[in-house]
């Protein structure tokens, strides 16, 4: 898979008139041609030149979790016999973007993670490799293609840390938001990442209208670094004055994404800090019960303690979501399918 620029620099290479990238693109994304072979207006010679380098499909599905009404995962297998994992949400109370009518993905952007939140199913193995660019956008035709519906809701919140392979996730947004690719709106995807202020500022410069989540999870640098190893390099501070630049590019509000953990960052006084930061960037919060990982020791809050951590913010004037149903928390600990099917392997 390959952007418009790119396809136009290898046909010129291979002395190919400039038309051809125009009906590559529409085999790829539109036609949705699973190999080389079925590009019938292209002389044989070009489709054996470009099959050799560039494979359609890097990605093998191996196992689906879930059910048409329900979120399911699908575990994908990549040249390498890494795995990675999409999952498919349903229609569900609007967290991101504005209509009901939605289906989400939420796709991976690396095999593994280095930034080791001590929450996280995605980081306990380390970090493996980036995704490549045609690995990220095979996730959505690969479960439009599993699921028979149509993606029109993505989230960058499976497994990595998107903004640490932001070449490929450039690359990738460019394939999915343009009109000769997947046409995805860019308002209608969203990039989550733990806070790498640097790479903030560069995405704030993006043309596309995306929408940015923070895995910010503790409201000051005492209890954000007790789970969040990042905090270090990049303290709350400095994160919030890279939020401030980006409001003042973007006009659609920052998401706060918050994990409540029992005992670590889920007293009312922490809700009272959250409340502040998230007033002074206009924000809002989700707010996500920690779901259980095999092997870490953290506790949900009850229902109760999460109820009334979240009214804190909303008497506060801060728009706040809590989701206290289980089963529906699936899409909240990306990283945990894959992480059962390597164990089980060894
Ligand atoms: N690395 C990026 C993108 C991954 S998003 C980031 O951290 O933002 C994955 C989301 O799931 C993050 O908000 C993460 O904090 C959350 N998450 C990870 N482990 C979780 C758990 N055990 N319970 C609930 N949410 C979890
Ligand atoms: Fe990596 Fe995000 Fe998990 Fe932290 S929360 S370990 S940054 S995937």
């Amino acid at each position: 898979m390959l952007t418009r620029t790119q396809l136009a620099e290898l046909l010129a290479q291979e002395g190919q008139p400039a038309y051809r990238a125009d009906q590559i693109l529409d085999w790829i994304y539109k036609k949705r041609a699973q190999t080389w072979e079925e590009m019938s207006n292209l002389p044989p010679a070009l489709r054996t030149a470009l099959a050799e380098q560039y494979p359609l499909r890097p990605l093998t599905h191996t196992l689906t979790k879930g059910s048409a009404d329900t979120t399911r995962k699908f575990l994908l297998e990549l040249p390498d016999k890494r795995y990675i994992e999409t999952v498919l949400i349903p229609a569900s109370p609007a967290l991101y973007g504005e209509t009901s009518d939605r289906h989400t993905l939420c796709v991976s952007s690396q095999v593994g993670c280095a930034y080791g939140c001590k929450f996280c199913a995605s980081g306990l193995d380390g970090f493996t490799r980036n995704l490549t660019a045609a690995e990220i956008v095979s996730q959505i035709i690969l479960a439009e293609e599993l699921s028979g519906e149509k993606v029109n809701n993505l989230v960058f919140m499976g497994m990595g840390e998107p903004l640490a392979n932001f070449t490929n996730l450039c690359q990738a947004l460019d394939m999915i938001t343009s009109d000769w690719g997947l046409n995805i709106g860019a308002r209608r995807i969203t990039v989550s990442t733990s806070g790498l202020v640097p790479q903030i500022k560069k995405l704030s410069d993006l043309p596309q209208q995306i929408r940015l989540a923070i895995s910010l999870h503790g409201p000051d640098d005492e209890t954000r670094e007790k789970i969040m190893p990042v905090n270090k390099k990049y303290p709350v501070a400095e994160l919030f004055d890279a939020l401030r630049i980006w409001n003042s590019k973007k006009n659609q509000k920052i998401t706060l994404e918050y994990i409540l953990i029992d005992g670590i960052n889920a007293d009312p006084h922490h809700a009272a800090i959250l409340a502040k930061r998230a007033a002074s960037i206009r924000a809002k919060v989700n707010l996500i019960p920690y779901n259980t990982v095999e092997g870490l020791q953290w506790v949900r809050p009850s229902d109760e303690d999460c109820l009334r951590f979240k009214s804190v913010l909303t008497k506060a004037g801060v728009s706040a979501t809590l989701r206290l149903e289980k089963g529906h928390d699936i899409d909240a600990a990306c990283g945990q399918l894959r992480l059962k099917k390597e164990k089980a392997e060894i």
